[in-house]
């Protein structure tokens, strides 16, 4: 098992850590800050040990890195690993505006379906089973949400089941959520935020939200 920090402490950027596997050039860390792509948000960029890393998967509850070349570094060796903050925070930001705006369109129109999700660092989009053009619903889904983020409202996150490692976050008198991915401490973090819709063919939907520079 990898010990998570990501999760205790969404913020930090950098940690030494012990390398408990080495296969050619896929590694394991006993801990680690370097968030794996799950639930929709992408992998972090970064390094570990100096050395680039160019893929982050799960693997149970490991997390395995694959590294840009075979490492000079042996298991037992502590390393640092160090994430790009610009984008995890970038991440982070996006990947909580689609939530917030996924569970306003829930909250307000029962019967719509989430097909899909994605988070990356200049866009998210949420993908649902809607009839109609959702063009009509998005001035007023935008403004829910502008007013939601910008009441600073704090965002708890703690595990459901630690064992089984399932999370989840919380905005008092907002919503409780299942998920997996790093979050921020309050919702003003987000900035502003600007919802579109894609045409991605009948009966599909999709909202893209992008944060203003
Ligand atoms: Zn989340």
């Amino acid at each position: 098992m990898t010990e998570k920090i990501f999760w205790i402490n969404p913020y930090q950027t950098e940690l030494a850590s012990t390398v408990v596997e080495i296969l050619n050039n896929k590694i394991k860390l006993s801990a680690t800050i370097f968030y794996a792509e799950s639930g929709g948000q992408e992998s972090d960029a970064g390094t570990i040990g100096r050395v680039k890393v160019i893929k982050a998967e799960k693997d149970g509850k490991s997390i395995i890195y694959t590294l840009e070349s075979i490492p000079d570094f042996e298991v037992g060796d502590e390393v640092l690993c160090v994430i790009n903050w610009t984008r995890r925070y970038a991440l982070m930001k996006l990947h909580f505006a689609a939530e917030v705006v996924l569970e306003l369109f829930t909250q307000n129109y029962p019967s719509i379906n989430k097909i899909g999700a994605h988070i990356s660092e200049n866009k998210s989009r949420i993908d649902f089973d809607w009839p109609e053009n959702i063009n009509s619903l998005l001035p007023d889904i935008q403004k829910k949400a502008q007013a939601l983020i910008d009441s600073d409202l704090n965002i708890e996150s703690d595990f459901i089941d630690r064992v089984d490692e399932r999370r989840y976050w919380k905005v008092e008198g907002f919503a409780k959520v299942s998920c997996g991915g790093t979050h921020l401490k309050k919702t003003s973090e987000v900035g502003n935020i600007k919802l579109k819709r894609k045409n991605i063919g009948k009966g599909k939907e999709r909202v893209e939200i992008t944060i203003a520079q």
